[in-house]
């Protein structure tokens, strides 16, 4: 059951230690939550009371526990239809049905703390109407962020899933304004190899400097940006040279090319799980030959990642798992986040990078911090997740909007 409607009312949370996003720790601080779904402000309780004075003001009470942006995960999928019996019955599902199988997605994303998403591949423009529909406040979901379909060569990577295919510099140029038309927030063009592609190689390269250099000339003059799903480095340094926003997996950074990124700016989302979740693949029944090339990636892809830490390259978190589904007891957004400390990161910038960093790739103001003016976008649990982000398990209450979407403590989701 979703707690409120979908109106928000204003509401003064207190009692909890507070992640602003922006500050090293937690502050003890009361957030006053505006009708109009943003942060009023934040400080004393008493204060915050005195300035709501006058009108209708909702309390929650939030003693002993800690409170967080909500979290941005910045690769998701939410009709994702890997190779293999689930995603064969999901690419054949019919448009209506589809869409239904995508607010399911996105209403288990919203419920497990992930309150904003950016969508990095979707089919048939389905994302655009769910968007629609969450923004009406009809349907229960995190804000999105998408960039439609994928793009990639005939046969690249994603053709058989939901990537469109095009050769040539004037056919990206043209699949690339197509997203644009339909309302992309960003582009996303495939320019190797990767896991699920059963005629490539995570290392082929797939896309021409031209090609390449189109999709981004095109991208920048409608001021979006570009991410690439990449594996190797000869690849991503040339798109780099060619103006590269952001890049997807990295199965194969090399020392010298994360360095790049971190000179040039350019922004690192891993994906580290999708290398390690042998149990999400059986259970998707996915072939042989994509599980063994996953896990096979594994440790190059993790020394990729220690690489974009040890650079200091930019990371944001993204799973490309749905980021509600179940891995190692608890969310794959939280093992993401999990593995990103394990591989270095201190929690507190894991922390960042799953929030306020996000939220600055995306490009939107805000968004991933506790401050006055900034969505009304928020977790609770109990553990200091800047400490250790295990906390992050605990994950019991969600508010989106000012309107409370979870709430364990009262026996109600
Ligand atoms: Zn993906």
């Amino acid at each position: 059951m979703i707690l409120d409607t979908t109106t928000a009312t204003p509401a003064l949370l207190t009692g909890a230690r507070v992640f602003t996003g922006t500050g090293d720790g937690l502050i003890d601080a009361a957030v006053l939550v505006g009708a109009d779904g943003r942060i009023a402000a934040v400080g004393p309780a008493k204060e915050l009371r005195a300035q709501a004075a006058g009108g209708p003001l909702r309390d929650v009470d939030l003693t002993g526990r800690v409170l967080a942006p909500g979290l941005i995960n910045m690769h998701v999928h939410l009709g994702l239809a890997l190779p293999g019996t689930a995603g064969a019955a999901i690419a054949s599902k019919s448009d209506p049905d589809l869409l239904l199988v995508m607010a399911d997605g996105a209403k288990r994303t919203l419920h497990a703390g992930v309150t904003t998403a950016r969508l990095v591949g979707e089919s048939r423009y389905l994302d655009f109407a769910l968007r629609r529909g969450i923004d009406a406040g009809i349907v229960p979901g995190p804000r999105l962020f998408t960039a439609g379909h994928a793009l990639c060569c005939t046969g690249g990577h994603g053709w058989d899933s939901d990537a469109l295919e095009g050769d040539g510099a004037d056919e990206l140029r043209r699949l690339a304004r197509l997203q644009i038309r339909h309302g992309a927030d960003l582009i996303k063009v495939c320019i190797s190899g990767g896991i699920a592609g059963e005629h490539e190689q995570i290392d082929t390269p797939q896309l021409t400097d031209e090609e390449m250099g189109s999709i981004i000339a095109v991208a920048h003059d409608w001021g979006r940006k570009v991410t690439a799903h990449v594996g190797p480095s000869e690849t991503l340094r040339r798109a780099i040279e060619l103006g590269l926003d952001c890049v997807e997996h990295g199965y194969q950074l090399t020392r010298e090319l994360t360095d790049l990124m971190a000179e040039r700016g350019v922004w690192y989302v891993p994906t580290i799980t999708v290398s390690r979740c042998e149990e999400f693949f059986d259970a998707q029944g996915v072939p042989d030959w994509m599980k063994q090339r996953a896990l096979g990636a594994g440790p190059r892809h993790w020394e990729s990642l220690q690489n974009a830490i040890a650079s200091g390259v930019s990371i944001a978190m993204g799973t490309d798992m749905p980021p509600a589904a179940d891995f190692d007891g608890t969310t794959a957004t939280v093992r993401e986040m999990e593995f990103m400390q394990e591989a270095g990161m201190s929690a507190l910038d894991v922390m960042r990078s799953a929030t306020v960093r996000a939220a600055e790739l995306l490009g939107t103001d805000g968004l991933g911090t506790i401050e006055a003016g900034a969505h009304a976008d928020l977790v609770a649990m109990t553990d200091d997740p800047t400490l250790d982000v295990a906390a992050l398990r605990g994950i019991d209450w969600v508010m989106k909007d000012g309107v409370t979407v979870r709430d364990d403590r009262a026996g109600l989701l």
